[in-house]
C-alpha cells in the first residue's frame, strides 16, 4: 500500500477484504483454499493492527453451468448449491478461516440488490435493449472476443477452456461499457496501483486502450438466474449478478449503516483468470451506479501440481481435505503463504510440502518452543521468572525483535506475506542461536 492509502485506511479504522465467490458446480480445491487463506491471514493482520475488519466470502450459485451440473446429478440447482455450500463451509471451518459473512447469490436480499442496480442503470440509460450475435462458451459462460478466428469446421474454440463455442443471436440487454473507456483509463492513471501486481495493471490498461465494446448482460436461454425487473423472459448474466455480491454482502439494500461503514472494499483478492471482470467491468458498473471504487484488486497466481496445471480432465486436482486429514490446518496454511510471492504461480509437490513443513515448522519453530519450555521446566520449576538484568546479547536479541516486527508488518501491508514469514523465521533462528550460545 502506498502512504496515502495507508493513511486513509488508518483514519477510517475499518478494513474490508473479499475473496471471489466460488462457483458451486465443483467441490472446493486447493485454489479456493489458497485465496481464502490469504484473505484470512491479511484479515488477522489488520485485526492485530487494531482495525475493524469485514472479511467476506461466499458462493456464486446461478448460471448455465450450474443448471447443467445439477441436471447431471438429478438435482435441482438449489439442491446442488446447498450441498456444495455445506462443503465450502466445512472446509473453511477446518482451515480456521474466520470470515464475517458468507454470501450466497441465491439469497433474497442479494437478488433484490442486483435487480435494484439493474433498474437504476436502465433508467439512467447505461443499460439498453438490443440484439447480440456472437460466439458463446457454455462452459465458461463467456462470449468469445471477435478476434478469435473460425476453425476448419466453421465453429470457434473457446481460448480459455478449449471447448467448442456455440453461435447465438438473441435479444438482450447491454451495459454501455464503451461509454466508460476513457473514464476507466483516467481512473487507472490516477490510481496506478489499483491492480497488483504491476504486470497485471499493465495488462488491464492495454486491454482497455484497444477499445471497449458494450457488454451483453442478460440471457434468454438461461433459466437459473435473477430475472430482469419487469422483463422476466431475460435473466441477468451470471457475472453481472456475481460481482454485486461485494455490495450486497455488506448490507447494500438491507443494512445501510453497515454498507456505508465498509464500502469501498480495501482489497478484492482474485485469481488471475478473473482479472478482467474485476479490474474493468466491475469499476465500470460502480461508476455507472455512482458508487466509490474499490482501492485494490490483487491478483494471485495459480498452484501447479508437480509443474502441471491442475484440471478435472487431468485428474490431478489437489483436494485440501486430504492434506488436512494428515497434517491439520497450520502446515497447509504456512506452506501456501510461505512458498511463493502472492502474484506468482506456485508448484505443489508432496516432497516440497514435506520438506518445508519439516524444516521450518518441526525443526526451526518446533525446536525453539521445545527448548524454551524445557529450560523453563528444568531451571525455573516451570514458572516464568522476572528477567535478569539485560546483557549485551539480550539487548541484541531485543533490538532484532523490534526490527523484525517492523519489517514483518510492512511486508504484510504489501501482501508480501512470504517475505514477512522469511523475516520471522530468520529471527526464529537468531533466538535458537542465542539459546545455544547462552
Ligand atoms: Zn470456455
Amino acid at each position: 500500500m502506498d502512504e496515502n492509502q495507508l493513511k486513509s485506511s488508518a483514519k477510517r479504522k475499518v478494513f474490508y477484504i473479499t475473496t471471489p465467490i466460488y462457483y458451486v458446480n465443483d467441490v472446493p480445491h486447493i485454489g479456493h483454499a489458497y485465496t481464502t487463506i490469504i484473505a484470512d491471514a491479511v484479515s488477522r493482520h489488520k485485526k492485530l493492527a487494531g482495525l475493524e475488519v469485514y472479511f467476506l466470502t461466499g458462493t456464486d450459485e446461478h448460471g448455465q453451468k450450474i443448471e447443467k451440473a445439477a441436471a447431471e446429478k438429478n438435482l435441482s440447482p438449489i439442491e446442488l448449491a446447498n450441498q456444495v455450500v455445506g462443503r465450502f463451509k466445512q472446509l473453511w471451518q477446518d482451515l480456521l478461516i474466520d470470515y464475517n459473512f458468507f454470501i450466497r447469490t441465491t439469497a433474497d436480499f442479494h437478488e433484490k440488490g442486483v435487480q435494484a442496480i439493474f433498474q437504476q442503470l436502465k433508467e439512467k440509460g447505461d443499460i439498453y435493449k438490443g440484439i447480440y450475435r456472437g460466439w458463446y462458451c457454455v462452459s465458461c459462460e463467456n462470449f468469445l472476443t471477435e478476434d478469435i478466428p473460425l476453425d476448419e469446421d466453421g465453429l470457434k474454440t473457446c481460448p480459455d477452456c478449449g471447448k467448442k463455442a456455440t453461435q447465438v443471436a438473441e435479444e438482450c440487454y447491454f451495459f454501455r461499457l464503451s461509454a466508460y473507456q476513457e473514464k476507466l483509463l483516467a481512473f487507472y492513471q490516477q490510481n496506478p496501483h489499483f491492480v497488483r501486481p504491476q504486470s497485471r495493471m499493465n495488462e488491464v490498461v492495454s486491454f482497455v486502450r484497444q477499445g471497449l465494446k458494450d457488454l451483453s448482460i442478460t440471457r434468454t436461454t438461461v433459466k437459473w438466474g435473477i430475472p430482469v425487473p419487469n422483463d422476466p423472459a431475460h435473466t441477468i448474466y451470471v457475472w453481472f449478478d456475481a460481482l454485486h455480491n461485494y455490495l450486497t454482502g455488506i448490507g447494500y439494500g438491507w443494512n445501510s449503516s453497515l454498507f456505508h461503514k465498509f464500502w469501498p472494499a480495501d482489497i478484492h483478492l482474485i485469481g488471475k483468470d478473473i482479472l478482467r471482470f474485476h479490474a474493468i467491468f466491475w469499476p465500470a458498473f460502480l461508476m455507472a451506479a455512482g458508487l466509490p471504487l474499490p482501492k485494490i484488486v490483487y491478483s494471485h497466481g495459480w498452484w501447479l501440481k508437480d509443474e502441471t496445471k491442475m484440471s478435472k480432465s487431468k485428474g490431478n486436482v489437489l483436494d485440501p481435505r486430504i492434506i488436512l486429514e494428515d497434517f491439520g490446518p497450520d502446515p497447509l496454511r504456512y506452506f501456501l503463504l510461505r512458498e511463493v510471492p502472492i502474484g506468482l504461480d506456485g508448484n505443489f509437490s508432496h516432497e516440497g510440502f514435506l520438506h518445508r513443513v519439516n524444516s521450518d515448522l518441526a525443526n526451526d519453530l518446533g525446536n525453539l518452543v521445545h527448548r524454551t519450555l524445557t529450560m523453563i521446566q528444568n531451571y525455573f520449576q516451570g514458572k516464568m521468572e522476572q528477567p535478569a538484568p539485560e546483557n549485551e546479547s539480550d539487548r541484541h536479541l531485543r533490538e532484532a525483535f523490534n526490527q523484525t516486527k517492523t519489517k514483518a508488518i510492512a511486508f504484510y501491508d504489501e501482501l508480501a506475506i512470504n517475505r514477512a514469514l522469511e523475516e520471522i523465521w530468520s529471527y526464529n533462528n537468531q533466538v535458537n542461536k542465542y539459546l545455544a550460545d547462552n
